[in-house]
Parts: C-alpha cells; structure tokens; sequence
C-alpha cells in the first residue's frame, strides 16, 4: 500500500500515514534497509518539553509560553509506548534509549522503564536501557530510577564554569546540581555514566580542558559532541562547529591520547584513551566526519512518528495503527516496511546540500525527536 501525506490537526511535523504493507514484513530480527543497514537502536522521546532552554537546542525566543507543546492527549501512553518498543525489538533492535525534551519531566517515567526493562531482544538477552537527561532531577530521581530497571544514564553537560553553564542553559541552572546528579547516578549504580558536551566555538571551547581533566580518573566517559544543524530553529552557523580533530588536538597537548577501537558497528563516538591510563573520551563528529554508513538508529517522537534520521523532513505516523485496530503483527509489518524503504544518510551528503534557506520542508525539532 502507498503512503500518503496526511496533515494531522495536532501535529506540527509533516507526517506520512504509516501503511500496513500487503505482503507482510514479519519480525525476524533480520531487518536492513536499501543501504544494507541493520535496525538495532531505538530513541523514544517521552516529552517534547523542557525545563532548560539551550540555544542550541530550544532557543527561548521560539520556545517561549506560547510554544504550541503537544497536548496530553497526542502523546503516546506507557503501554503503547512498550507495545511499539516490543515490535522493534522483534525486527532486532538491542537497545533503547529514552529522551526528549527532558525525559525525567514525564510523569512516573519510572513505570515506563520498568516495562520496557522486561523486553528481552530476539536473543533472549536484556535490552541494553538507558537515558539521556540534562541531570537536573537525576539526584532525585537516581535510585528509583535503576530499581525500575535502568541500567545507565548519559548525563548532558557543557562547562564546569557555573557562569558559562548557566548562560548555556538559558535557565540560570546551576551546574553543581547536575554535577550531584552524575554522583547520584553513579551511587545508584546507573553505569557506566557518559557526559555529553557539546562544543559551540567561541561560546564554551575554553570549558574542553578543565571538563577533560575533571572526568580523567573517573569511571565517567566525556563525549564531545560537534554542533548539529538539526532543526529551524537555533541559527546554526558553520564557523560555530569546532571540529572534533581540534578538540583531541587540544586534549592531546597537555593529556596525550592515543586512539582505541570502536566498541560496536554503528557507534557515533570515536574513542580516544589517555596514555596514562586515565580512562577514555569521546568524540563525535556528526558534522565533520559522517557515520551515515553504518547508523542504525530509529527514532520514535512524543506522539508516535517514527523518523529514520535525526535530520529527516517527514515522520511516518505509527500512533494513528497503535489506536486503530492494527495487530501486533502488522505494526510489526508496518515498521518493517517503512524500514526496509530507509535511504537516509542527510550527513553524508550535506556538503553537497544546497544551504537550508528555510524555504522547504521543515526539519524536525531536537527537542521533539530527542538526540
Ligand atoms: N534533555 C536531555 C539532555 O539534554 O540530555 C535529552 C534530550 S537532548 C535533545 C539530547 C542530546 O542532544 C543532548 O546531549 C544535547 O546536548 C544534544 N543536542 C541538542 N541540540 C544539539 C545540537 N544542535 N547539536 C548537537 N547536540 C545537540
Ligand atoms: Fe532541554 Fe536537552 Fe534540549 Fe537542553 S539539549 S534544551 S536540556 S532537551
Ligand atoms: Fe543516521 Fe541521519 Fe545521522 Fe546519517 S545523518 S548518521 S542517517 S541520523
């Protein structure tokens, strides 16, 4: 069956109406797209609100109090959520991470991760489950957290410089609260902990060294992550991105690294271990070194679109077959389908791109789709 664009009264992004194909897709945990790619990553995003306001990401002249956020109503329920998540598992995918927004705003999140923590993958192992929070309810919410069957959390942090952090964060949110939240997570157990910083040049470069000597030591693996052009909305400029090659470049001056194997096909971080023995760093260039080749990400939004790339124009709708009648089986069918017609790799190709002039088809929000 074809797709079709539908407009959805409630949605803001473009989405195709996912079809139940007429030859069935059945979950093998086999799938792979037109480049050959295997399914193994799902991203839900559980809330496309926030309580931080990051320029990069959610810049507070667009997200302001009369942002139209997705009412209750549109997002998806635990048990769908866990009902989507089973048939994914089933087409192979091994772990699953939950976003945003910010995930820990989500009302009883841990009752979701509790279901989901009973998934077992198609190897009968668990799922590797994990989140990304900006830390800010992570000492409150650690222990619970992992009871419910979390098993780790990357934790989203810019500078040690409090002024720095605050001015990132557009909220004033102090960055010795999150810097507590890591130390809960890690008392909780939720390891093996990654701190996300992503680099804006000339806003937080002078943060990469006292962030890498603070982490050095510790059981918390720092990622450096190039400044995306994901989105409409945060002015993304070239000469704002430092390379990744410029930041071991600079870590290697004064901690020298040598370069380490990637742990899994499909990884996004290059990883860098300091020659002392210090532990490891990452980089991620999502912008100077395309990953396109080998990404087996899907990502599910707040209300039930599943999108192929972080980068991508159009959803396809799975919510609108989770509240009609479909089966188990032709969701499963119908995520076969949409994945096995997947050509994206937006990175590999942007060099090539025309710039975006805002004029075509709008991309998906970060916050909406989660990272
Ligand atoms: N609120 C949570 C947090 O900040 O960790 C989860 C959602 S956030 C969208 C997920 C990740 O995306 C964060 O690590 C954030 O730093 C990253 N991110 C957001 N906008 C980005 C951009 N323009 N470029 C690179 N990374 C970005
Ligand atoms: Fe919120 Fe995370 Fe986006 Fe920052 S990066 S605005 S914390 S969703
Ligand atoms: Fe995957 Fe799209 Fe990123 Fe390429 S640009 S790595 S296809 S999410």
């Amino acid at each position: 069956m074809a797709e079709r664009v539908i407009p959805l009264v409630d949605q803001r992004f473009a989405a195709l109406a996912a079809a139940v194909p007429a030859q069935a897709v059945p979950a093998t945990g086999l799938l792979s797209d037109t480049l050959g790619r295997p399914l193994r990553d799902l991203r839900i995003s559980v809330t496309d609100r926030c309580n931080f306001r990051c320029s990069y990401c959610m810049p507070k002249e667009v997200f302001d109090k009369d942002y139209p956020y997705l009412p209750h109503s549109a997002l998806l329920t635990f048990e769908e959520i866990t009902r989507v998540a089973r048939q994914f598992v089933a087409h192979g995918v091994r772990k699953i991470r939950l976003t945003g927004g910010e995930p820990l705003l989500r009302k009883n999140i841990e009752i979701l991760v509790e279901q989901l923590a009973a998934l077992k993958t198609v190897d009968g192992l668990p799922l590797d489950l994990t989140l990304t929070t900006n830390g800010s309810l992570l000492a409150r919410k650690a222990k619970s957290l992992k009871a419910a069957g979390l098993q780790r959390v990357t934790v989203s942090l810019d500078g040690l410089d409090d002024a720095v952090f605050r001015s990132m964060n557009d909220v004033d949110f102090p960055v010795a609260e999150v810097l507590a939240g890591i130390e809960a997570a890690r008392e909780a157990g939720l390891g093996p902990i990654k701190v996300n910083m992503v680099v804006k040049r000339g806003t937080n470069e002078h943060e990469i060294l006292p962030m890498a000597r603070h982490f050095k030591g510790t059981d918390i693996v720092l990622r450096f992550i190039e400044y995306m052009d994901v989105g409409a909305t945060n002015g993304w400029r070239m000469d704002e991105v430092l390379p990744s090659a410029e930041v071991v470049k600079l870590i290697n001056a004064e901690l020298p690294l040598v370069q380490l194997d990637p742990s899994a096909r499909g990884e996004t971080a290059e990883r860098w271990g300091y020659a002392d023995g210090g532990g490891e760093i990452g980089v991620i260039s999502s912008v100077t070194q395309a990953f396109c080749g080998d990404c087996n990400r899907a990502r599910l939004s707040t209300e039930g679109q599943l999108y192929l790339c972080l980068f991508a124009t159009q959803g396809h709708d799975l919510r609108s077959l989770v509240r009609g009648n479909a089966s188990d089986e032709e969701l499963a069918s119908a995520i076969g389908n949409i994945w096995h017609g997947r050509a994206d790799r937006y990175s590999q190709l942007r060099s090539s791109m025309e710039p975006d002039t805002g004029k075509g088809a709008r991309r998906v929000e970060m916050s909406y789709i989660g990272g």
